[in-house]
């Protein structure tokens, strides 16, 4: 699959506006990498980037748990973890 048409497929699954990320479910995506600008990048990142329009830098987790999620709504970065940790 072209990387265009798996962004594309990726973008069709992204919820728009979420309230609350409990509102929405997994999204699940079969573990593919997807090539960004001759990159592989994990499908959770593109996700994130394509919701929130920058590419995350710090490492991400998904709070719910789900390995092969990329919902970006269940995505957090690492650096906010921590601050609200501390
Ligand atoms: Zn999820």
């Amino acid at each position: 699959m072209s990387s265009i048409r798996q962004l594309e497929l990726l973008i069709r699954k992204i919820p728009r506006e979420v309230p609350d990320w409990t509102a929405t479910e997994c999204v699940e995506w079969g573990g593919e990498v997807i090539n960004v600008e001759r990159r592989a990048r994990s499908p959770q990142k593109v996700a994130y980037m394509l919701f929130h329009g920058e590419f995350p830098k710090q490492q991400t987790f998904r709070r719910c748990g789900n390995k092969r999620c990329v919902n970006p709504h269940h995505v957090l970065l690492k650096d906010i973890e921590r601050a609200r940790a501390s």
